[in-house]
């Protein structure tokens, strides 16, 4: 390979050395300006084209979102807004594109405008910023989780265990849609189906992750996690990728403190390894936000990861948020839409109160009413509450949901009696209760609303290349 990337010959001296570069045009002004982008970085190089030297007939397809070969000499650059460019020697054109069909104009588009070209649309400066920052996330989550001992477990992602409870779940089969095979009583008889029994695409890696914590100690999932919710919201993906650490020997206080520490350390990452791009990223919010009146808007995006990171998270119980909540203004104004009381899940409205206006800064509350929260969580003294965290962000709400897990057998068991969960289908589960069991704990942190967090982006369908929601799943 002989050519250089964009982001390599931006930072190189200009010693008029040849080089080559190869890439998609942005712009191409006065017949003589290129802007060439190839992925590397935000920022385009500028190639100088000798219109005297180029043949008329290539000029002529260097049209923005046409695909280029240059090679030409690395100069100082006498124009402002860039230190070196490109003196053409030559172009060759790699992929023709038809300037009136191209969709991405060089001018502004709707985010709305863009999910219609989700091919294409990784090739905007928006974009090419959101992936380059998911990228880097993504790395760091591995690198955190490899530097402190966790191992990798790779959980399955079909299943046959419906019994997490945490949403609808995709059916997987080969059987015959028209013409299933049935049962005596009429209905579909999945013991002919591939699996022999009925499964589904899994909504978590956990109980399977917490069966690795029960052998390595310390292991963590990034896998993709599929919910057949019909929410439509700009929180809810039908695919989205989770982040699912487990550990053995740590309790809640633990589990909070590797949560804390590990968002911050991969915020900080981004920060340090993706200027440009989170540069860009707050201008463009900057400019999103000036159409908001004053006291709605949000904190600039640097200023706001960089108050996370240096912050610690307010913890406190769910009793004393509810607390707070029923002093709260919104509350006693009859303002919140849904109720508060000792007991409900809460919406929302009450997250994002706690969070933006009481605390002003990243929440976990521990200590939920165990009627709301999963069979397996552990169990508190008082029998009303279970060591169940959630961490809130502010513009997103939820971001990490974990808990300490239920390891007692028998405690376990009566749970899952009381909330209806079979047991057949988890034996396997209960017997690590069974085997040695200990303390454990974990938490799911759902990846995409984190790449939202530290994007800005508003709307989660923006932070994954091609996102999955209800009806729609082109591309
Ligand atoms: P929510 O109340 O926001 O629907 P949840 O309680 O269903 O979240 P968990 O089951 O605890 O969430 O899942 C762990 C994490 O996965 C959440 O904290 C969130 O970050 C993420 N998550 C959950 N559902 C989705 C979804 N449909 N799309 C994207 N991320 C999700
Ligand atoms: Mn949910």
């Amino acid at each position: 390979m002989t050519h250089r990337k964009v982001a390599e010959l931006l930072a190189a001296a200009p010693t008029s050395q040849t080089v080559t570069v190869k890439g998609w045009v942005r712009t191409f002004r006065s017949n003589r300006f290129i802007a060439l982008n190839d992925g590397s970085t935000i920022h385009n190089v500028q190639v100088v084209v000798d219109f005297e030297q180029t043949p008329e007939a290539v000029l002529k397809r260097v049209t923005t979102g046409a695909c280029l070969a240059v090679t030409g000499k690395l100069v100082a650059s006498v124009g402002s807004g860039q230190a070196v460019e490109i003196q053409a020697e030559s172009v060759a054109i790699l992929g023709d594109s038809d300037p009136e069909k191209f969709p991405l104009q060089p001018k502004k588009h709707s985010l709305e405008f863009l999910r219609e070209k989700a091919h294409l649309r990784p090739r905007t400066n928006t974009f090419g910023a959101i992936l380059r920052v998911r990228h880097a996330l993504s790395f760091a989550i591995h690198q955190y989780f490899n530097d402190r001992g966790f191992y990798n477990l790779h959980t399955p992602i079909i299943t046959a265990s419906d019994a997490e409870g945490a949403g609808q779940m995709f059916r997987v089969t080969t059987l015959d849609p028209v013409n299933p095979p049935r049962t005596e009583a009429g209905a579909v008889d999945y013991r002919e189906d591939f699996f022999g029994r009925s499964t589904n695409l899994t909504v978590s890696g956990q109980l399977e992750g917490e069966l690795g914590a029960l052998a390595l100690g310390l292991i963590y999932t990034f896998g993709p996690t599929f919910r057949a919710e019909n929410s439509n919201t700009p929180r809810h993906l039908a695919e989205f990728w989770m982040i699912e650490p487990e550990m053995a020997f740590y309790d809640i206080h633990d589990n909070m403190d590797l949560a804390e520490d590990f968002v911050k350390t991969v915020i900080r990452y981004a920060l340090d390894r993706c200027a440009d791009d989170l540069a860009f990223l707050h201008k463009r919010l900057e400019e999103e936000e000036k159409t908001k009146p004053q006291a709605e808007r949000a904190l600039p995006l640097l200023e706001k990861l960089q108050f996370v990171v240096d912050n610690a998270f307010e913890r406190l119980t769910y009793t004393e948020a509810i607390d707070i909540l029923l002093k709260s203004k919104p509350h006693k104004e009859k303002k919140f839409q849904f109720p508060v009381e000792w007991g409900i899940d809460l919406q929302s409205e009450h997250e994002r109160y706690l969070v933006e206006k009481h605390f002003k800064k990243p929440v976990i509350l521990t200590g939920y009413p165990k009627d709301i929260k999963a069979f397996y969580m552990k169990q508190n003294p008082d029998g009303k509450t279970v060591a169940a965290m959630d961490v809130l962000f502010p513009g997103i709400g939820e971001i990490i949901g974990g808990s300490q897990r239920e390891d007692d057998y028998d405690k376990l068991r009566t749970r899952m009696a009381e909330m209806h969960v079979p047991e057949d289908g988890l034996w396997w589960y209960l017997e690590t209760r069974q085997f040695g069991t200990c303390p454990h704990a974990g938490f799911g942190l759902g990846f995409e609303r984190l790449v939202q967090f530290v994007t800005g982006m508003g709307n989660i369908r923006d932070v994954i290349p091609f996102p999955r929601t209800p009806k729609n799943a082109e591309f």
